[in-house]
């Protein structure tokens, strides 16, 4: 295992607009508060989403649409830089309406009902993703 060492600079508490993209919001967000290096948590519910599963073999992501109100059971990843961009991974455990529950990858298309985050941003060293050749992944390069 390898890391870098950070300290922790500012907690933001704050809900997610109706009908925004999860996605989309948490990269804004992080864009116009200069994150570039954090971890958050997210609970409410969606109105559709869209969840990734990486197959190794190919080398690439299944994605899966859903169109139905789920409730978003949890859902947390972190922050770093893509492409000189704050960047979120995010992963989610969605339950549906009997209560059973399923996840994966957040991809762009999974629309907020209404959801509340904590985001913690860090100072000190920077997690920079690029290609990783091994897995296929955006993974961290300066570890
Ligand atoms: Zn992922």
């Amino acid at each position: 295992m390898k890391s870098i060492s950070c300290t922790l600079k500012n907690t933001y508490i704050g809900k997610f607009d109706y009908d925004c993209d999860v996605l989309a919001a948490i990269n804004e967000f992080c864009h116009n508060n200069d994150i570039n290096s954090g971890w958050f948590s997210i609970i409410g519910a969606v109105k559709t989403s869209c969840l990734g599963f990486y197959n190794q073999e190919d080398k690439k992501y299944t994605v899966k649409k859903f169109d139905e109100p789920m409730e978003i059971v949890s859902c947390s990843g972190n922050i770093s830089i893509k492409d000189g961009k704050p960047f979120a991974h995010m992963h989610i455990v969605l339950s549906d309406e009997s209560g059973c529950a399923f996840g994966g990858h957040v991809m762009h298309g999974t629309i907020v009902f209404a959801g509340e985050f904590i985001i913690q941003s860090y100072e000190g060293e920077k997690l920079v993703r690029g290609l990783d050749g091994q897995t296929g992944l955006p993974l961290w390069q300066n570890l």
